[in-house]
């Protein structure tokens, strides 16, 4: 884990000031600290049918996971971006709404869903997620994360068990 700590760069003030923002693009270009993370993210999966992984960079960690188990991915993005027929959740931020959506086919009633994110910060984001794949008729297994940003206190937010690699 001190690798992968090691990897992640800090940029205070981005996207907004005050926000410390948490840079994994240097663990993706450090192929042993990418395939260590993978290989931790895959250990933790447990029992799982399909893997969801949430825009953008959850894209990234849930791909490898999925190449590394074997099972298929599903994207949950925002609106807009997925072509065919899709379902979506909306949720409330700080200030105003988000939605995410996911492409109704891709998922089948009951299928047990891995999450996988880069960070968990307020939470907010995969409780969503959480929520949309509920209601796609499917269940959400466990969420996994890289990073846990800690003193947000995003875990009480969720409603099924999760791992993160790194606490900051
Ligand atoms: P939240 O809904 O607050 O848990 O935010 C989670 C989502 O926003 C994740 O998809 C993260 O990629 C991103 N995010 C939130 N805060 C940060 C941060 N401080 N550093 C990096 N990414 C963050």
């Amino acid at each position: 884990m001190e690798l992968i700590r090691a990897r992640i760069r800090d940029i205070p003030d981005f996207p907004k000031p005050g926000i410390l923002f948490r840079d994994l693009t240097p663990l993706l270009a450090d192929g042993e600290a990418f395939h260590l993370a993978t290989e931790a993210l895959a250990a933790q999966a447990g029992e799982f049918d399909l893997i969801a992984g949430i825009e953008a960079r959850g894209f990234v960690f849930g791909a490898a996971v999925a190449h590394r188990t074997r099972r298929g991915l599903i994207l949950i993005r925002k609106p807009g971006k997925l072509p065919a027929e899709t379902i979506g959740f909306d949720y409330g931020l700080e200030y105003g709404r988000d939605r995410l959506e996911l492409h109704r086919h891709d998922l089948p009633a009951g299928a047990r869903v891995l999450l996988v994110d880069d960070v968990l910060a307020t939470g907010g984001t995969a409780e969503a997620a959480i929520r949309l794949v509920t209601s796609a008729g499917a269940k959400v297994t466990r969420a996994l994360f890289v990073v846990e940003l800690a003193d947000l206190g995003g875990a009480s937010r969720l409603t099924v068990p999760h791992i993160s690699l790194v606490r900051l």
